[in-house]
Formats: structure tokens, sequence, C-alpha cells
């Protein structure tokens, strides 16, 4: 399997309690067979688990140890394709329930870190209000009609002027479209909370358990092959596999393969001219993405390149460790802020701006969430809150609606 990202991790500095998970060591049947132990696989377990549905959890390395732990931890309502421009591509109606239901899954993502809260732990989750300030004087248009695009369906924002800008941070922009409601959140650590959540309720999950083959029975069951050894019967296959999707069988993936930076800085001295630790980006594209820490750090991201590899140069990395903190020290130039640690790390970006969440058209017990993208943790609780109706067969209107949306008959086969 490859490696989805290098570098010295900030959150693998965080120490949880129970962090290991055995190995499977003999053949077992289940209901839902969850393949990945990232965000999606933990989020899809929990929304199972709640509906008391059967499943059990494979991970080929290590809990938490793929994207999830590569992640910013920016929770957002707001895709990286902008409202208005999505009610062009796929028409309004659509359009609206995709940004409503990624609304309401930032407020289940809050949820279900305060259960975690009391009941295993904290994960740092913290609501904020971000601001995407425009890069460009062109940009101008496209923030006014942003607003009002996501103002008629009363989600929560504003925009602010240069002169309210310029009030509450040391930079200045000619515009800026302030969202509220989102948060920030330790995603290795919500992760990690989950896993111990579900074992301590019974929740079978294995690490360093490779899913291989997989054969589908006469009857629809699956046997699914672990490190070459043991064999998994279930009903219904849950892919929570990220950026592994050369073992998907599915021959083109219709997105475009970056590379992403991120450094965390030393603690900065006085982060007070950072209003409220909002979360910061900007309407160029690729954009750059910035937000602070509980231990006073800076958490900042982009320059994403277009590229198959990891960056394993030392002098690349470092040129890219400079150029973000010269776009973080021109923001806020009190801060002289110096690197910490830094990674970087492979993103898909879908060619549609959607991610891949659904049934196989070809087969009903296969079932995909890939929540490609840059607000990957808001498409991972999408997908685990619409793999229940597809397991339960209950599925409403509006979650047929989202299935069909994001369906990977999109995918060139
Ligand atoms: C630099 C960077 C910054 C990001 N910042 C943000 C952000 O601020 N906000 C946000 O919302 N999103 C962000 N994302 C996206 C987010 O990290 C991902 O969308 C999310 O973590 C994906 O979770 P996942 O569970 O789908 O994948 P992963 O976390 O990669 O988990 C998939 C797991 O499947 C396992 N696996 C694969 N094949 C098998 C197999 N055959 N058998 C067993 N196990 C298998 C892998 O080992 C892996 O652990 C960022 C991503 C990057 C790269």
């Amino acid at each position: 399997m490859k490696e989805l990202h290098t570098g010295a991790n900030y959150w693998n500095t965080f120490t949880t309690g129970d962090t290991e998970w055995p190995t499977l060591r003999e053949s077992l049947r289940t209901k839902v067979l969850i393949i990945g132990g990232g965000m999606s696989g933990l989020l899809t377990a929990f929304k199972l688990h709640e509906q008391n549905i059967e499943c059990v959890l494979v991970e080929g390395k290590e809990i938490s140890e793929g994207s999830s732990l590569a992640s910013t931890g920016l929770l957002q309502y707001c895709s990286d394709l902008m409202l208005h421009e999505l009610r062009k591509m796929i028409g309004r109606q659509k359009a609206d329930l995709f940004y409503r239901s990624c609304f309401r899954a930032i407020d289940e993502v809050r949820r279900i870190a305060s259960l975690l809260q009391q009941e295993v732990g904290d994960c740092q989750l913290q609501s904020r209000s971000s601001m995407q300030y425009c890069s460009d004087l062109k940009d101008i248009d496209k923030l006014q009609k942003e607003y009002e695009a996501l103002s008629s369906l009363d989600l929560p924002c504003e925009l602010w002027d240069q002169h309210i800008i310029v009030q509450h941070f040391p930079f200045s922009k000619r515009l800026a479209l302030v969202t509220h409601q989102d948060a920030e959140i330790n995603q290795h650590l919500f992760v990690i909370r989950l896993a111990q959540y579900l074992s301590q309720r019974g929740i079978k999950l294995f690490e360093h358990s490779k899913a291989s083959s997989i054969r589908q029975h006469n009857n629809g069951a699956f046997s699914v092959l672990i490190n070459d050894q043991y064999t998994i019967e279930a009903e219904y296959i849950v892919h929570a596999v990220g950026y592994h999707s050369e073992q998907l069988q599915l021959t083109e993936l219709n997105v475009k393969s970056n590379r992403s930076y991120v450094v965390v800085t030393e603690p900065i001295a006085d982060l007070s001219s950072w209003y409220n630790g909002m979360l910061l980006w900007e309407t160029a594209r690729p954009y750059l993405y910035a937000r602070t820490t509980p231990d006073s750090r800076v958490i900042i991201g982009g320059l994403d390149e277009t590229s198959s590899k990891l960056d394993r140069d030392k002098p690349s990395i470092n040129r890219h460790i400079d150029r973000l903190l010269a776009k973080l020290n021109e923001l806020f130039p009190s801060f002289h802020a110096a690197a910490y640690q830094s990674w970087n790390a492979y993103f898909y970006e879908p060619q549609d701006g959607l991610p891949y969440i659904g049934l196989d058209p070809s087969n009903s017990k296969h079932v995909y969430i890939l929540g490609y993208g840059g607000n990957g943790t808001i498409y991972s609780m999408l997908g685990a809150m619409l793999a229940v109706p597809i397991v339960l067969g209950n599925a409403n209107t509006a979650e047929h609606e989202l299935l069909s949306m994001l369906s990977l008959s999109r995918l060139s086969r």
C-alpha cells in the first residue's frame, strides 16, 4: 500500500491512551465489513453501531495512519466549489441539497465529538467562523454571488468589506465571505476516540489486517480474504480506503492527483491579532488555508501541485516551507513564525468537485465512501450518514437524490 504522506506530523505528538488494536487471527462473519480505518471507516462504524447494525472494520496499517493523519482539521460547510457555481453545474435543487447536507454533516460531527468527549475523551473540536477573503479583485463578484446564494438558504454568513476586515485583522483585503458554525478539530484524536469508543462497545476493529481478494457467492454474500490467511464473510462491503484507489477495480477515477504542503509553526507568543481563531482561506485556486491550535500554533497549508508523487526532496520541501511561512508572515507580520513540523501529502481533487459516495452501479452490496476534495471530513460524515439507509434499504427522497448526485456512475469503468 502506497504511503499517503511524508514528513513530521504534529498530530502524532498527542498521546491518547489505548491506540493499538489487534490483528485478525480467525475467520468470522458479519453483516457489514468496513475496509479502511480512517475518518470515513470509523464514522461509518459509528453510525452503523448506533443503528444496531453489526459491522467489523479492518485496517491494513494502523487506525488513523492514512490521509486522516495528514488533515489540517478545518471543518467548513462551504466546499471548494461555490454554491452558485454548483447550481450552474448540477441545477439549483441538487446543489442546495448538497450544501444543506454538508451543513448538517458538521453538526453531526459536533454531536459525535461531544459524545466522545463525555465517554472517552476530548478531540479538540472548537466551533469557529471561517473567512474566505478575495485573493484578487476579480473575485469580488464571486464572493458577492456566493453570499447571496448562501443567504437564500439561510446558511449563516456575512460579507465583510475592507473596513471591517482591517478592524479584525492586521491585513487588508477588499472583501471576504464569513461563514459561521464551522469548526476546527484534531482529526487524528477524533478518529482514535471513535475507535476507543467503538471497541469499548464490543465493535471489532482490526489493524494490520489488509483486505485482498473479494469473492461474491451465488447468494450475494462476500468472502473477503484478510492478510491472505483468514476470511470475513459479509453481506455488504463498505470501501472506505481513501486515496488507495488503485485497489478499487474502478479503471479510471475522474480526479486530479495533487500533493499539498502543511506547516505547523512553533508557538506564537501573541495570537490576539487573529480574530476569534477564525479559519482562513481564500478565493484563489489552489488556495492557502490556515488555522490556529489550542497550543498557540498556526497550521498553514496549500501550494498544491499536480503530482502523483510525494515530495521527498529536502531542498524542495524547505522551499515550500519558506513560501508558506512567508505568506503567513505577510498576513501577520508580528508573528515572525518559524516552522515546528511539516508534511506533504496526496490529495485527490474530483474534476466535478463532488465526492464519490454510494453504491457500485453494478453491485448494490458494494458501498463506496470516497470523500475526495478539500472538505474530506465533511464528506466522510456525509458518507457515513448515507451508509445507514443503504444497508437498511430505507433511504428517503433526499437521501436517494444525494446518492444519485454523488453516484459512482460518474466514473468510467
Ligand atoms: C494535506 C491535507 C490536508 C487536509 N485538510 C483537510 C481539512 O482541513 N479538512 C477536511 O475536511 N479535510 C481535509 N483533508 C482531507 C481529509 O484528510 C481526508 O478526506 C480524510 O482524512 C479521508 O479519510 P478516509 O478515511 O477516507 O481516508 P484515510 O484516512 O486515508 O483512511 C483510509 C484507510 O484505508 C486503509 N486501507 C486501504 N486499503 C485497505 C485494504 N485493502 N485493507 C485494509 N485497509 C485498507 C488505509 O490504510 C487507510 O488507513 C486534508 C487532506 C490532506 C492530504
